[in-house]
């Protein structure tokens, strides 16, 4: 009987996946395939990185000489039109809080999986302007670091920096001149909290890489012990 009931209730989820299938994350336009966060297409073409396996990445490359990382990685190769780009437009203007959750749970058991990427005491966000998050609703690295936190169950802590200056457009101006200008808009607001650590540093994605960069300089004005940064996606 029981196995019965299990069975019926295996069809039911059958037909009601066909008849109301959940839309792919990424593309929001094919059904999901059944356990997965994607339609076929889409989970073949998800750009995957090599980066929780390989220490001299894309990531670590970029912000060598510049600040001393533990370890660095992006989840996804951010690329203009393509899946990523949309998923990461959906986070940021959208109000599409699941694909941060879902990059976060997928990134954290990728970091699970990796053995050179050592387990943070700390994930902290790089933040936005409180202005900002009041009409996005919510800090788009926040959702993706808290999933990271639950996954890996490492204790995940918001407002350690704050942004105090809202700023505008950064293209165009040299890279010194990048960073000044945002190192400047951060302040380490709880030092102790990060104190003798070890930092995982999360955001959306990294282009420049000038605001991941003011986010460590200012961190490493408190003595942590190693900072590490992890992102959705990557444009390097
Ligand atoms: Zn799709």
């Amino acid at each position: 009987m029981k196995q019965k009931m299990s069975h019926i209730k295996t069809s039911m989820h059958d037909l009601w996946h066909t008849l109301f299938p959940d839309l792919c994350l990424a593309c929001l336009k094919m059904p999901k395939t059944r356990d997965a966060y994607f339609c076929i297409e889409c989970l073949h073409d998800m750009p995957y990185t090599d980066h929780f396996i390989i220490k001299d990445n894309n990531v670590t490359r970029h912000f060598k000489g510049r600040i001393s990382l533990h370890h660095g990685a992006a989840l996804l190769r951010y690329r203009e039109e393509s899946i990523v780009q949309n998923m990461l437009h959906g986070l940021k203007y959208k109000k599409r809080k699941e694909v941060g959750e879902v990059m976060g749970a997928i990134a954290g058991s990728k970091f699970l999986d990796s053995s050179i990427f050592l387990r943070p005491d700390i994930i902290v966000p790089v933040p936005v302007h409180h202005k900002k998050v009041l009409r996005r609703g919510y800090n788009q690295s926040t959702i993706f670091g808290y999933a990271v936190s639950e996954q890996i169950g490492v204790p995940f802590v918001e407002d350690v920096l704050t942004k105090v200056v809202e700023t505008k457009s950064q293209t165009g101006k040299s890279r010194t001149a990048r960073v000044a200008n945002v190192e400047e808009v951060f302040v380490l607001n709880k030092p102790a909290d990060i104190s003798g650590k070890h930092v995982l540093l999360v955001d959306d994605v990294v282009t420049t890489g000038a605001t991941i960069e003011a986010c460590c300089l200012k961190m490493q004005e408190t003595n942590v012990s190693k900072i590490s940064v992890l992102t959705i996606a990557a444009a390097l």
